[in-house]
């Protein structure tokens, strides 16, 4: 730990954070608004088929802070996809700005050179560890993507154990490069793409509202995870051992789902003794999102490769670290090369995130936070509606469903999005079908601001399943 990161005590400073902002939203105009719809015509008119997040949220930012986004029709929204859970402490928190912005003209682009502002960065980085692993772990810096990180750690794990096989699990997401995605579940998104890469096997996580054989977690013994256990040990399982096995604590884009704690362990164990690197994805879980600094740390487990990216600034500035063990530092000099490695401004606020982040005890109000969202969300296990809710800290999902028989229904979940967006609320949808509605609300949201999100959102649930049940 850096003397620095106990230094400074100044009040916490939570989101909202702008002067001229109130807790509560307020959309006066129809969804895009005059001047929002003349900026996505030329948008569409102009940029790649291939845009996302205006298809669902209509509108051109003007500006920003703290939870609150507002729109060129002055428009303002409460901010729950938080720039995909990488805006940990809202939009432009000030002391970020400030330490961004003191970098700016001392130096900003540094390729893997090392500086002051990468040194520090490291510093907190590592010191945001468990003990026991702070002095046995390397980090690397590399393309400033989630998806570039796990293509170093499994290129990395590949050049260590001389294998090629990867496990990955079924639902999990990693990415939209070429090898990022073939280790993503979503089929959807690899069909069109021939050639992808090959070589991976994915197995059942426990995922147990859909469970396949339909055993009850109390009782099941966790048999989801039997089925790697079986394949990587039977001489007749079929699979040679893979230079790793890649997951999420917690699948986000896969919607929300929590690994169950005896089924990360049993994972942990069996690579453990197959000599299999355990790559755990922290790129949406990371950086303080589940109520602690890495989601793993609830399971009682060491993995042997951390992947981390999206909220590393706390403010959107790109970086992504791989931290692994020493000893699987097999890459050759240059073996992973990128020119985006040495982001100083991303260092700065990146350093300045970890310092306010234990400062104004940040992880304890994601807990704190958490905790009020999940007595919020409590009645709606009898929602016939809802199959389920999930979550960690401040990261949730409620998966919507056709009521009685379990079918997903995209149509829902797209209704519910679209009316808490108009009664100013920004959520964002995953899971099969896109049927889960989730929410990733900054990490120092204010208890004022959840309430007024929860209550719009529940409204949503209920006027959209209201208004389905009507037509149907
Ligand atoms: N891994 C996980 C778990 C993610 O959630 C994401 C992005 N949602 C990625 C990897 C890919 O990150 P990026 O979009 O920065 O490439």
């Amino acid at each position: 730990m850096t003397a620095a990161l106990h230094t400074m005590k100044t009040p916490t400073t939570s989101a909202p954070a702008g002067a001229g902002w109130s807790a509560r939203p307020r959309v006066s105009t129809p969804l895009p608004g005059p001047r929002s719809a003349e900026l996505l015509a030329r948008q569409e008119k102009r940029e790649s088929n291939a845009r996302t997040y205006p298809r669902h949220f209509p509108f051109a930012v003007a500006e920003a802070s703290g939870s609150h986004i507002r729109d060129l029709d002055g428009n303002v929204f409460i901010d729950f996809l938080a720039g995909a859970g990488v805006l940990s402490l809202g939009h432009n928190h000030p002391e970020l700005v400030a330490a961004a912005t003191e970098q700016m003209s001392v130096f900003t682009h540094g390729l893997d050179m090392p500086t002051p502002a990468k040194d520090a960065f490291t510093d907190a980085q590592l010191s945001m560890l468990p003990a026991s692993m702070r002095d046995r772990m390397k980090i690397q810096f590399c393309g400033p993507t989630g998806a570039n990180a796990v293509d170093a750690a499994i290129k990395l794990c590949k050049t260590a154990t001389g294998r090629g096989g990867l496990v990955s699990f079924q639902g999990g997401f990693h990415g939209s490069s070429h090898a990022a995605m073939a280790l993503t579940g979503n089929v959807g998104q690899k069909r069109p793409i021939a050639n992808g890469m090959p070589g991976v096997s994915f197995f059942p996580f426990s995922s147990c509202s859909r469970c396949p054989l339909a055993l009850d977690p109390e009782t099941c013994q966790t048999n989801c995870v039997s089925f790697l256990e079986r394949a990587l040990r039977d001489p007749n399982g079929g699979l040679e051992l893979p230079a790793a096995v890649i997951m999420e604590m917690v699948q986000g884009e896969g919607g929300v789902i929590p690994a169950r704690k005896e089924f990360v362990q049993r994972v942990r164990q069996l690579t453990r003794e197959l000599g299999i690197p355990l790559i755990v994805d922290e790129v949406q879980t990371g950086c303080g999102r589940t109520g602690t600094w890495f989601a793993f740390e609830q399971y009682d487990i060491e993995p042997d490769v951390i992947v981390a990216s999206k909220a590393l600034s706390g403010m959107g500035l790109p970086v992504a670290i791989v931290i692994y063990a020493e000893e699987l530092d097999t890459w050759a000099p240059g073996a992973h090369t990128g020119t985006f490695r040495g982001n100083q401004l991303a260092f700065a606020a990146g350093t300045k995130t970890v310092e306010i982040v234990q400062r104004d005890d940040v992880l304890g109000n994601v807990r704190a936070r958490g905790e009020q969202v999940a007595a919020r969300f409590a009645p709606l296990a009898d929602h016939p509606a809802v199959l389920e809710v999930r979550g960690r800290g401040l990261m949730w999902g409620i998966e919507l469903v056709a009521p009685g028989d379990g079918r997903t229904v995209t149509e829902l979940a797209e209704e519910v999005q679209a009316r808490a967006l108009r009664s100013g609320l920004i959520v964002e949808l995953g899971g099969r079908d896109d049927c889960v509605v989730r929410m990733l609300p900054p990490l120092n949201v204010t208890a004022e601001v959840l309430d007024i999100a929860l209550s719009i959102l529940l409204d949503a649930i209920d006027d959209a399943y209201a208004s389905t049940a009507q037509a149907a």
